[in-house]
């Protein structure tokens, strides 16, 4: 048995505690309240949801969404899929479950404990020094393990947004594509008339309330009231960490850097590789580092496509074919480079007369 020092309470790390059996774990989270402050969405696909729901409960998953709206400068794209694809998850009751799990487990979870890293096998925690076999490092975006670990920082981008009133009676999940000085910004209905309204920008010194504004007049939903503005960071996609070092120190979550190139989601990588991280402290890290590549790899074709406005933009385009051509599958969702190949098969379903006399026309 190892005692395994987890450093942060978030997702990532409440996770890999939870699913963590053979080991004494101690999880330090700094604030005092799991989950708490909140700055995430909470969007993720069926896998992730359908995961923490059977792991934890149902109630951690709120509502789904099959329709969606892409507001492009080509124009709008509304395209509802058979099945709800998406979901809403309950903040902080997420954390809670998940911390109550962890310690009817036996293991403990520190909050109000900040972590300072002291080397490969030991934390420090005010005055105090913990020694433990293994370290977990599932400190954020921010990571201070990762710039002690590693040297360095990655580059960051920042997530605004905010609860607000609406009466659209809308169930869609707008998200327009070509904001000004934002990558992209979204609005998501919740229930009853309060939704969430954000965007992604690497200018944080925009207003927020003329973002908002203007992210309301484009998506054309109007906001009654803005109640709360919350947010944070995420990391730059393409900034991953090594997954671990010497088999000791592991890296997990936004502290390990992988984040979906289209989305900013972080929590379908948590999902995925929490399992293998528990099985890499019990003496298997190549387990660990296998799937971290592998995802790792995938993500990095999606980066690609997802570099160039152009190709943000087609999204919508490519995504109504896949749809239309009855390929759609709920892991696309998460897994975009599978997109990227059934977009191209779609239109040899879709038009397959076209596709044969373009095909003749080039065998001329
Ligand atoms: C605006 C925004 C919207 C997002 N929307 C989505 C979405 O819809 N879907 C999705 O999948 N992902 C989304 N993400 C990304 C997602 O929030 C992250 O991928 C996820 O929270 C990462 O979890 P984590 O546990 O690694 O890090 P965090 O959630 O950041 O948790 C880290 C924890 O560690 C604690 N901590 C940090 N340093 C220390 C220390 N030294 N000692 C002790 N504790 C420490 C922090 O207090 C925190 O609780 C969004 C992010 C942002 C900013």
């Amino acid at each position: 048995m190892s005692r395994v020092g987890v450093i942060g309470g978030g997702p990532a790390g409440l996770l890999v505690a939870s699913l963590t059996r053979d080991h004494e774990v101690v999880v330090f989270e700094e604030h005092p309240r799991v989950g708490l402050p909140r700055h995430c969405t909470s969007l993720v696909g069926r896998y992730t949801a359908s995961f923490l729901s059977e792991l934890l409960t149902s109630r951690v998953v709120g509502r789904g969404y099959k329709r969606f709206i892409f507001h492009t400068s080509l124009g709008d794209y509304t395209i509802e899929f058979g099945d709800e694809i998406a979901f809403y998850l309950r903040r902080p009751l997420l954390e809670e479950k998940l911390a109550e799990k962890a310690q009817s487990l036996g293991h403990v979870v520190l909050t109000g404990a900040r972590a300072k890293p002291g080397g490969l096998t030991t934390v420090r925690v005010g005055e105090g020094t913990y020694a433990f076999d293994k370290i977990v490092v599932a400190d954020g975006a921010r990571s201070e393990f990762y710039t002690f670990f590693h040297g360095g920082r990655r580059g960051l981008l920042y997530g605004v947004q905010a609860f607000v009133g609406h009466d659209s009676g809308d169930d869609a999940i707008h998200v327009d594509l070509s904001p000004r000085k934002a990558f992209f910004s979204w609005f998501l209905p919740l229930d009853g008339d309060v939704g969430i309204a954000g965007y992604i920008t690497g200018r944080h010194l925009a207003d927020p309330r003329i973002m908002l504004r203007s992210l309301s007049k484009r998506m054309r939903v109007p906001f009654k009231k803005v109640f709360r503005f919350f947010g944070g960071v995420v990391v730059e996609p393409g900034f991953i960490s090594r997954p671990h070092i010497g088999g000791r120190v592991f890296f997990i979550g936004d502290a390990l850097g992988l984040i979906k190139p289209f989305t900013y989601g972080g929590l379908y990588y948590i999902v995925r590789l929490a399992p293998k991280l528990v099985e890499a402290i019990g003496g298997k890290p190549e387990t660990y580092v296998k799937e971290v590549e592998k995802l790792a790899s995938f993500n990095r074709a999606e980066s690609i496509l997802a570099s160039t406005k152009t190709q943000r933009l087609l999204s919508p385009v490519f995504l109504k074919l896949v749809n239309s051509s009855g390929l759609f599958n709920y892991m696309d969702y998460d897994e975009h480079y599978k997109l990227a190949v059934k977009s191209i098969i779609s239109p040899l379903l879709l038009y397959p007369s076209l596709v044969k006399s373009i095909a003749e026309g080039l065998g001329k």
